[in-house]
């Protein structure tokens, strides 16, 4: 660890935990990249900002020019709202409470209608609060989670009067694998686009690219994109993209011995020592959210392969856990805040920090975010 890096950190007298440190720099750096895209910038903070934390995040992303901020809850569109986020926020989840949907349009959130019965939940509320619905419209065009579909499609345009539409989207089911069908997902959602306006209903801004669409095919950014994992730099290959990752999970060594040979330290005593063994103890676990990459469907669907491979070297060698950019075997099993490796070959000393690889989505709300321009 370089001096210089040092200094950046807390040490572990400070931190008695695991925290993130958030790259300010390198979010305001990939907000460029796609804001250079020509088009609005929406950014996607949901669950806790990707990691980031999401109040500060969407003050850092505001500040860096985004236009417009999206959520996934109720929960963080109220939080955004109460702590003094004032600019457009859209909730991207078409929730049916009457009375959340009446608070969040006293709010000035902008709400999406994702079917028949939900947008009869948000005219109740509109009837409730004195107020014209401020509304994006969602368009199911294969992804088959919410969005009215081309079926569907007359039964919102018979009420579409009743609407102030800001908006008109689709969202892709496989744009980093599956090109065909991302082509086809684009062409109906023009096609539904047409049907609205030949009926005379307003679209607003169309939007269809999220992060990997908006990377891989230029042409259909349309008036917005979406943009969540880009802007932290959590897309597969972000460096060819020119982005940065805009995270670091950071974990204190609480101690370091020598264990003799024979022994089986940690957890489910599973792990036999087969000669003398410098062991580590990192104050970082699962309740943190690292070692959570089962839970990863992303990873597990973009390569089955390497997942598998990856799961029989864990059988046969134990896991490797990366630290400082240097692979280290795990001792024992991993607790909820600690986990021990081998660190014969680790340059690392009781109270360093060491760097853990992480996957942001998954990291707990409640660990510390640092937030530095580094
Ligand atoms: C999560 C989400 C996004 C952002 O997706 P990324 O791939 O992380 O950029 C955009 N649009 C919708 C509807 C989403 O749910």
């Amino acid at each position: 660890m370089s001096e210089a890096y040092k200094m950046q950190v807390a040490t572990a007298e400070e931190a008695h935990g695991a925290e993130v440190m958030v790259n300010v720099l390198a979010i305001q750096h990939n907000v460029k990249v796609f804001k250079n895209m020509g088009t609005k910038l929406m950014a996607v903070i949901k669950n806790n900002g990707y990691g980031m934390g999401l109040v500060e995040y969407a003050r850092i992303l505001l500040r860096a020019g985004a236009d417009a901020l999206a959520v996934g809850s109720y929960a963080e569109a109220m939080k955004l709202r109460s702590q003094g986020v004032d600019g457009e926020l859209l909730l991207l989840t078409p929730i049916l409470s009457v009375a959340h949907l009446k608070k969040l349009m006293e709010r000035r959130v902008t709400l999406v209608l994702g079917g028949v019965r939900q947008m009869e939940c948000v005219l109740e509320a509109a009837a409730l609060c004195h107020q014209r619905p401020r509304v994006h419209v969602a368009l199911d065009t294969g992804l088959g989670r919410y969005g009215f579909s081309p079926v569907e499609l007359p039964r919102f345009i018979s009420r579409a009067a009743e609407f102030d539409i800001e908006g008109t989207y689709t969202h892709f089911a496989a744009p980093y694998q599956d090109e065909a069908l991302t082509r086809k997902q684009f062409k109906l959602f023009k096609q539904c686009v047409n049907v609205l306006k030949n009926k005379g209903v307003p679209t607003g801004r169309l939007h269809c690219c999220a992060s990997g669409a908006a990377l891989r095919f230029p042409e259909m950014r349309m008036d917005m994109i979406r943009i969540g994992s880009g802007l932290v730099g959590g897309v597969p290959e972000f460096y060819r993209y020119g982005l940065k990752k805009a995270w670091k999970l950071k974990a204190p060594v609480l101690r370091i011995r020598w264990v003799k040979a024979g022994e089986r330290p940690g957890y489910g005593a599973r792990t036999l020592l087969k000669r003398r063994t410098r062991v580590a103890v990192i104050a970082a676990g699962y309740a943190d959210g690292i070692f959570m990459e089962r839970a990863d469907q992303h990873i597990f669907r973009l390569a089955p392969l390497s997942w598998m491979r990856y799961t029989v070297k864990t059988l046969l060698n134990g896991l490797t856990v990366w630290i400082n950019d240097e692979p280290a075997k795990v001792i024992g099993s991993v607790g909820a805040n600690y986990f021990m490796v081998e660190a014969d070959k680790l340059e690392i000393d009781e109270g360093d920090m060491v760097e853990l690889k992480s996957n942001p989505i998954l990291l707990s709300q409640h660990l510390k975010r640092d937030y530095r321009f580094y």
